[in-house]
């Protein structure tokens, strides 16, 4: 039979900390610490095979049984007390812990081991009534609502009735106070030994009528009560909701861990409390966390009294104020040794701790120490500052950070330094800072946002028909709804800004206004104001506020630990990272979050942004059409001029005018219609693929001239010019050659050498049936999902490869790359350590999440 209960404490353990499986995470945590010699009273860890055993059979195995004897034996011995015996009774808390921690979800019992007689012959030894009745009610209650399934509400009734009565005797008039005030006039701490004596009778009294039996007296059927509650907890209702909810096995139980008790109830010198060995919020090294005097562990969690802080609040140099409640002014040496094993303890994890800690009459115990859970930000500053100090490598660190989570730290926020006037004040409901046109809309707001211009959706409230609005937009505004509404839920979600819930505007549709109240500096509505669809309004998703026009933007995020760390993560990714961007500013802004060039430039808005030629160039007449064409030339030439110098030595990707984007601004925008054969009617004409392939050689040759011209400044320019998705194989080959004679034309007379390159983009679903083909015609291919994409494709890998290697069967030289949403998403990154991709292309915001889910795929493609 193999070993299932393993002892620990006495400076060692005999299960290993490695075995999280068999002792789960807390059972684990209490062998380790006893390993290292810290103060951990002593206990034994019934494993998770018995507790899948008992689950199945109902009881438990008599292996099980022999092995817990013989272990409670043991620790009965390190304990110098019995289970039981009235001269020195052995308490033990009876705990649960699963392989991972599901806080709260499961049960413990405190102070298992009493009866009438333990109790009364404690109450004279201690000389403390208080102590010996306040741990039996404790353990009454725990045992009677978690071991015997009753409910909590007549044992807490009971209590308050004690504290009301404590009250009076105290002359409080305490008629108007209600349960919550009085427990924080009355804490349990002011509640005598007499009442609580009284309690403990009444709580027996509860179980026996609503159980039938008397509670049951003998110790040792309260700790086998006890496991088996545990045992069973595995099974209850939260437990098993948060593992459906977090894809955690039902098989793996829960493991049981029998421990000695120590009293943080037991004086004023006595205590317990949590720490984080750093703040899960900030990441700052320091102890972090809240204690309570005189108070058993579950008080602090339970929110009976307000807990105190560890550390002390004083100004720099000052000593503490007197009145200063922290752990550290009032128990110094007890605060000491916690900083001790807080430190001794991240250096053999290596990672920041969370511990429970209890100070019996002075003296400091450890309870429990588990990997501490940490806000993004937090997360990115211990996992640099501990490779810093030389706890991990600068490897371990990279894969330390979750890259979904470091979404959020990268919203840019308002130039405080910015000049801006306060409109109106909301709900910070996604954080961000945004400016845009206003439009009223999702429609609107797909429509301009297609054509490159930034837009703030605006909105009484949103509802589901607005989210393609919402994700197209900047950012979203709403007149009505608060922190969980429909606008605040979808922006937290697709990680836009939004302001919610700000009354002082009204929407109204039917004239595209919205009214707003201005504001004053202290807020005062004073002057009423209306703005337009097309108005510029920044918001700021971070504090709620509305203000007028564009405010300026920083990006603190890239400084300080994150850029560090993200500068680690770049030495060790080998796939590329680029930026989709289709401006000269955004592609400042791209190599400022470190783009390693621009994957995918859209011309698009080089035909619509404002003043710029549109319907011409669809004109019917090839005469019109050439016309409207030469008057963009020199416009176009400037754009990607523009961009070249931005871009300075990387290389630009750049999408030729997207048919299917041209029939929805173009053809649409005249009330035409489009053909299945790709061609598209507007106002009644028939317009062939002609005009696009006029379309492609304008934007060719501006690229060409602008790259000729930018060159001889002195700049190196790598364009890569990119047929869109809409087109077939013989178009491609057809392009090419009206490319390779442009170039002929324009780049070789150029004195300064230009290289550029040509390729196509391909949807991901047909990748691997057309590469081969295309391939022939193409220097790079550049996969896209084309439509609004889903990310988490199981099958994104597999088709990459396969397109890949037939693509480079035709071509060796072969680049791909991978742009659209698939390309930010942390998921899919990880799924694409291996299939031999040169670059990712993602949006501007999304290029930390790729520079480090890239790396991450690098380091466990390693291993
Ligand atoms: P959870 O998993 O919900 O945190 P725990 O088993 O850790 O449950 O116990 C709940 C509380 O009881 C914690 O604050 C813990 O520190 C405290 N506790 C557990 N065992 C003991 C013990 N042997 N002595 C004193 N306090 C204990
Ligand atoms: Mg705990």
């Amino acid at each position: 039979m193999e070993k299932s209960v393993f002892f620990f404490g006495d400076g060692g353990a005999e299960g290993s900390p490695e075995r999280v499986d068999l002792l789960g995470g807390k059972g684990a945590g209490l062998a380790e610490m006893s390993l290292l010699g810290l103060p951990v009273p002593p206990g034994f860890t019934i494993s998770t095979t018995v507790c899948k055993a008992f689950l199945a059979t109902k009881k438990m195995p008599e292996s099980a049984r022999r092995e817990t004897d013989a272990a409670l034996a043991r620790l009965e011995a390190v304990a110098g007390a019995r289970l039981g015996d009235s001269g020195a009774p052995l308490l033990v808390s009876v705990r649960s812990g699963a392989r991972v921690s599901m806080p709260g979800m499961m049960d413990t019992i405190l102070n298992v081991g009493q009866n009438d007689a333990v109790v009364s012959s404690a109450s004279a030894r201690t000389q403390s009534a208080r102590f010996a009745y306040d741990t039996y009610r404790r353990f009454l209650a725990m045992h009677a609502t978690v071991a015997l399934g009753l409910r909590k509400e007549p044992f807490e009734r009971v209590l308050e009735d004690a504290r009301a009565r404590v009250a009076t005797a105290m002359g409080m008039d305490q008629a108007h106070l209600n349960a919550e005030e009085l427990k924080r006039r009355v804490p349990d701490a002011h509640i005598p030994a007499e009442e609580l004596a009284a309690v403990a009778t009444e709580f027996k009294a509860i179980v026996r009528e609503e159980t039938g039996h008397a509670f049951p007296s003998d110790p040792r059927e309260q700790l086998w009560q006890a496991i088996a509650a545990i045992f069973a907890s595995w099974n209850g209702p939260r437990a098993t909701a948060y593992r459906a909810m977090h894809g955690i096995p039902d098989d793996w139980g829960t493991a049981c861990t029998v421990q000695a008790m120590v009293f943080g109830n037991r004086s004023d010198t006595s205590a317990t409390g949590v720490a984080f060995t750093r703040d899960p919020s900030t990441g700052e090294r320091a102890i972090y966390g809240e204690w309570l005097p005189n108070a058993q562990g579950e008080d602090v969690v339970a929110g009976i009294r307000t807990p105190l802080p560890l550390r002390a609040v004083r100004r720099e140099g000052a000593a503490a104020a007197p009145s200063d409640e922290s752990l550290e002014t009032r128990m110094p040496d007890a605060y000491l040794e916690l900083c001790r094993v807080a430190s001794l303890l991240e250096q053999c994890r290596r990672d920041a701790q969370d511990l429970e800690f209890t100070i019996e009459n002075g003296r400091f115990y450890l309870l429990q120490c588990r990997q501490a859970k940490r806000a993004a930000r937090a997360s990115v500053r211990i996992a640099v500052e501990m490779a810093n100090e030389g706890a991990l490598s600068r490897e371990e660190a990279v894969l330390r950070v979750d890259p979904a989570a470091i979404d959020s730290l990268l919203c840019p926020t308002l130039d405080p330094q910015a000049k801006k006037k306060l409109l109106a004040q909301g709900l910070p409901a996604s954080p961000g800072a945004a400016t845009g046109q206003i439009v009223f809309g999702p429609d609107e707001a797909e429509r301009r946002a297609g054509q490159g211009v930034a837009v703030i959706l605006v909105r009484s409230e949103t509802s589901p028909e607005d989210i393609g609005g919402m994700k197209a937009a900047r950012g979203t505004l709403t007149a009505r709804g608060g922190m969980t509404s429909h606008a605040a839920v979808v922006a937290r979600g697709i990680g836009k800004p939004c302001v919610a819930g700000v009354r002082s505007i009204a929407v109204h549709y039917d004239t595209q206004t919205m009214e707003i109240g201005l504001c004053d500096e202290v807020g005062r509505l004073t002057v009423q104001a209306t703005l337009k669809k097309g108005d510029v309004i920044t918001i700021d998703g971070g504090s709620g506020q509305v203000y007028a026009g564009a405010v300026p933007t920083v990006s603190t995020a890239l400084s300080g630990e994150f850029g560090e760390l993200l500068g680690w993560a770049d030495s060790v990714r080998t796939t590329r990272v680029r930026a989709n961007a289709d401006t000269a500013p955004e592609c400042r802004s791209a190599r400022n979050f470190g783009a390693e060039g621009i994957g995918l430039c859209r011309t698009e808005h080089m035909f619509f942004d404002g003043g710029r030629i549109q319907s011409k160039i669809l004109a019917e007449d090839g005469h019109g059409r050439r016309a409207a064409l030469a008057e963009l030339l020199p416009l176009h030439r400037q754009d990607f001029a523009h961009i070249f110098r931005e871009m300075a030595g990387l290389p630009v990707t750049i999408r030729l005018l997207d048919a299917s984007l041209h029939e929805r601004y173009g053809a649409a925008a005249e009330g035409g219609v489009v053909r299945s054969d790709g061609t598209f009617a507007a106002g009644g004409v028939v317009r062939s693929r002609d005009a696009h392939m006029e379309i492609h050689a304008m934007q060719v040759r501006a690229i060409f001239e602008a790259a000729a011209q930018v060159a001889r400044e002195g700049t190196r320019v790598l364009p890569e010019i990119m047929m869109p998705l809409s087109i077939g194989e013989g178009e491609l080959a057809k392009t090419r050659a009206v490319v390779d004679a442009l170039a002929e034309e324009l780049l070789d007379a150029s004195p300064v050498t230009v290289h550029f390159s040509f390729g196509a983009a391909i949807q991901i679903p047909d990748a691997p049936r057309v590469a081969g083909e295309l391939a022939l015609a193409a220097d790079f291919f550049s996969f896209d999902t084309g439509s609004p994409a889903r990310t988490g494709d199981p099958e994104l890998g597999a088709r990459i490869e396969t397109a890949a290697v037939q693509g480079r069967r035709a071509r060796p030289a072969l680049k791909v790359g991978l742009c659209g949403e698939h390309a930010g998403d942390p998921t899919s990154l990880a799924a694409l350590g291996n299939v031999g991709l040169d670059y990712v292309s993602c949006d501007l915001y999304r290029l930390p999440v790729a520079r480090l889910a890239t790396a991450q795929a690098a380091l466990r493609a390693r291993a």
